[in-house]
């Protein structure tokens, strides 16, 4: 058999579902199928009933009858629930799409199996339960591990569930006759133990045990985490060889002025220990490529401007690039308060600075009569060109892609020193795959007298209770964030709880004691610019929003975040949302405001934030949750993140072990010439080639 064999010439599939195949999964060959891994396995060598029941960590099978359909909820909350009865009682069923098809198509009062993840809110449910008729069900499947593939609408309308998927693979391994050739070599296979490449592949579909399927487990992550460590080891390296950076040796009167007359506080610890490891960059004679790391409030800004300082000080420009306007001009804010007399030029360049003002910059950075440029991704434009580009700094990283990174490389002939600041504290598992090729150093502290902010959750019901508490922290003088969910700005229906909810707000806090501002993406960004200054200058109380406020906007004399639909949010944008509060020496709150109904995800987020501020802890959270997939960032960084097998949420050893192996590897054959690597060499410009994103970077 042809690995590479076209997938509709497999037996069952034709031109129709290949079309399908190729389109939804990427499954274009025989290959991609072999490699097309089940997500999880449903024991279905016995049937549970609804009393057995005890957690919602596994899927389980059921036989009972449906029945007592009810529609539920308005519009976009609109979901169907049923009664699920077996013998031993009765659980309910949940559809929040297809309603109308499941109504449809399940006759009540008739005997099904089901299949599902439990879920506990005031009782056991299922959504979206898988369900079959008992007699059309296939009598000999009785496996533990029953193997599930992820499908989607599209591919179940083309007859490609799970089942169907499952039944695909039968076929195609009824014929296979010979082992694949290794993807691995043979002294790697021994030294970590590893079960043989067409047996894993074999039990990854079709377990024997519990024990093969851990060993073909073990052996395909592995494998997969080798491969991502290999390639990024290898970048990482050929860049260390070859990557020249200038070396800033003054530290000099510009950066000692300000540190002596114009810092407004002392640093912290963690600050100062961070500005030693950039400034060990900026002497090494290599090129700087660092990911500075330090949660919401971290004081991350300042870390920024004095590196920008010694840059300046040994003649060269620097810039610092924001993902938002909004940001972008306050960090110019900021830096040129902080600056004060200095003698030091400092330009904002974002999508709405005017023709001639751009000329102005253009000309100045020509002419190095600009010191610091401040901006937008219109910083990257080509025609924005330095004099001598030194240091160029990223703020908030995970709003850009990799391929921006790499434009500002090419701001100088010698690529400028490059410090890459985000605020997603990213566990370390995930930060030496995603930015394995950048060095990592982290403020872990924050600046003195920070209180945590004390977070709570509501429910909608309770809304005349958090009005009463929003005006009492209005009449202490402080302000208030309140914060709707939009994720892409243009859904109509967020839009309109926007609306609706500012509305009422105006209602409940009217002129002319009260001042309301509000913010959304539908803005022009003069007039976002300018709500969002009536708020920072205090004429305005409060703040109704988008999440366009999300990243870096600071007014410490805002103490309390409201955040409507906190279910909808996700862990790290939660916290992110929250780091807007608490920014000052005074108590800050955040009040988390749901629907009645939660799901036990959302419970769950809703319960971590309350409990927890660190940073650090609810990102592993978030990524246990989640998966690193859907992990903030992750997909437009450019990293291969659609991990088949490994989850870097619980895999951190196996990655270990795999970033060790390949580490082991280059050190003994940096160029892998030698014979033994001849199939890793294979494998590795296989699976890279597609991806020109890695070769951008450098
Ligand atoms: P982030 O890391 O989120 O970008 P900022 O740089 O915006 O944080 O800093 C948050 C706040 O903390 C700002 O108001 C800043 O002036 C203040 N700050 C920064 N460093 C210190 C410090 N060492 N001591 C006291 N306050 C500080
Ligand atoms: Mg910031």
């Amino acid at each position: 058999m042809q690995l590479d064999t076209d997938i509709k010439y497999l037996p069952g599939v034709g031109a129709a579902k290949a079309e399908s195949l190729a389109k939804e999964l990427n499954i274009n060959t025989f290959e991609d199928l072999v490699y097309y891994f089940p997500y999880k396995y449903i024991d279905r060598s016995r049937f549970y009933t609804t009393a057995e029941i005890r957690s919602d960590e596994i899927a389980v099978q059921l036989k009972g009858v449906i029945s007592n359909f009810r529609k539920q909820g308005v519009k976009y909350k609109e979901h169907l629930t049923a009664t699920f009865t077996d013998s031993a009682g009765r659980i309910e069923l949940v559809w929040f799409k297809g309603i109308d098809w499941i109504q449809k198509s399940i006759v009540p009062g008739k005997e099904y199996i089901i299949f599902g993840k439990p879920n506990f809110y005031q009782g056991w449910s299922i959504a979206h339960p898988e369900i079959e008729d008992p007699l059309k069900a296939e009598k000999s499947v009785t496996s533990q591990f029953y193997p599930q593939y992820s499908t989607n609408e599209t591919l179940k309308n083309s007859k490609l569930n799970s089942r169907a998927i499952q039944k695909l693979q039968q076929t195609l391994w009824s014929k296979v006759t010979s082992a694949f050739p290794e993807s691995l070599p043979q002294y790697i296979i021994q030294k970590y133990n590893l079960m043989p490449l067409t047996d894993a592949l074999r039990n990854i579909h079709f377990p024997k045990n519990e024990e093969t399927l851990a060993k073909a487990r073990f052996r395909l992550k592995f494998e997969e985490l080798f491969y991502i460590q290999l390639n990024i080891l290898s970048i990482k390296s050929a860049k260390n060889q070859k990557s020249h950076g200038f070396v800033f040796n003054n530290v000099g009167e510009i950066f000692n002025t300000f540190y002596n007359n114009h810092l407004p506080f002392s640093l912290t610890g963690a600050q100062k220990r961070v500005v030693k490891e950039i400034r060990a960059d900026f002497l090494s004679g290599r090129q700087c490529n660092r990911l500075l790391q330090g949660d919401v409030g971290s004081g991350k800004t300042l870390v920024a401007l004095m590196c920008m300082l010694i840059a300046l000080d040994n003649g060269f420009q620097a810039c610092l690039m924001a993902p938002t306007e909004i940001l972008a001009t306050q960090h110019f804010a900021t830096i040129t308060q902080l600056l004060g007399d200095m003698p030091v030029t400092v330009s904002l360049l974002t999508g709405s600075t005017s023709t001639k003002a751009r000329r102005q910059i253009h000309e100045d950075l020509q002419t190095g009569v600009l010191n610091i440029l401040i901006g937008t991704h219109a910083l990257i434009e080509d025609d924005v060109k330095f004099q001598n580009l030194g240091l160029a700094i990223i703020d908030e990283q995970h709003r850009f892609g990799v391929a921006q990174r790499a434009k500002l490389y090419h701001k100088n002939i010698t690529p400028p020193h490059i410090i890459v600041m985000t605020a997603t504290p990213i566990p370390r598992t995930l930060s030496m795959t995603l930015y394995g090729d950048l060095d990592v150093s982290v403020i872990d502290e924050m600046p003195p007298g920070r209180k945590p902010v004390k977070t709570t959750h509501s429910f909608d019901s309770q809304r005349l209770m958090v009005f009463k508490f929003m005006r009492d922290r209005i009449a202490e003088g402080h302000q208030i964030y309140v914060v709707y969910p939009l994720i892409e700005e243009s859904k109509n229906l967020d839009y309109k709880d926007l609306t609706d909810g500012y509305e009422s707000i105006c209602r409940a806090f009217p002129p002319p004691q009260y001042a309301v501002s509000v913010v959304h993406g539908r803005m022009k960004p003069e007039e976002k610019d300018k709500a969002m200054q009536l708020f920072a200058k205090g004429i305005t109380q409060i703040m109704v929003a988008t999440t366009v406020i999300e990243v870096g906007v600071n007014v410490p004399n805002a103490t309390t975040m409201v955040i409507e639909s906190a279910e909808k949010f996700g862990l790290s944008a939660l916290h992110q949302l929250r780091g807007r509060v608490g920014r000052g020496g005074d108590q800050s709150y955040c009040i988390l405001m749901t629907d009645y109904k939660l799901s036990s995800d959302a419970k769950k987020r809703i319960d971590i934030m309350c409990r927890t501020t660190d940073g650090f802890v609810i990102s592993e959270e978030d990524l246990k949750m989640r998966g690193p997939g859907d992990m903030d960032g992750t997909q437009q960084s450019g990293t291969p993140m659609q991990l088949r097998i490994a989850d870097l949420a619980r895999d951190g050893q196996v990655l270990m072990a795999a970033r060790g192996a390949a580490s082991d590897v280059l050190s003994a054959d940096p160029s892998l010439q030698l014979p033994q690597n001849s199939v890793i060499k294979i494998r590795q410009n296989k699976l890279f080639s597609k991806d020109d994103n890695w070769s951008r970077i450098s």
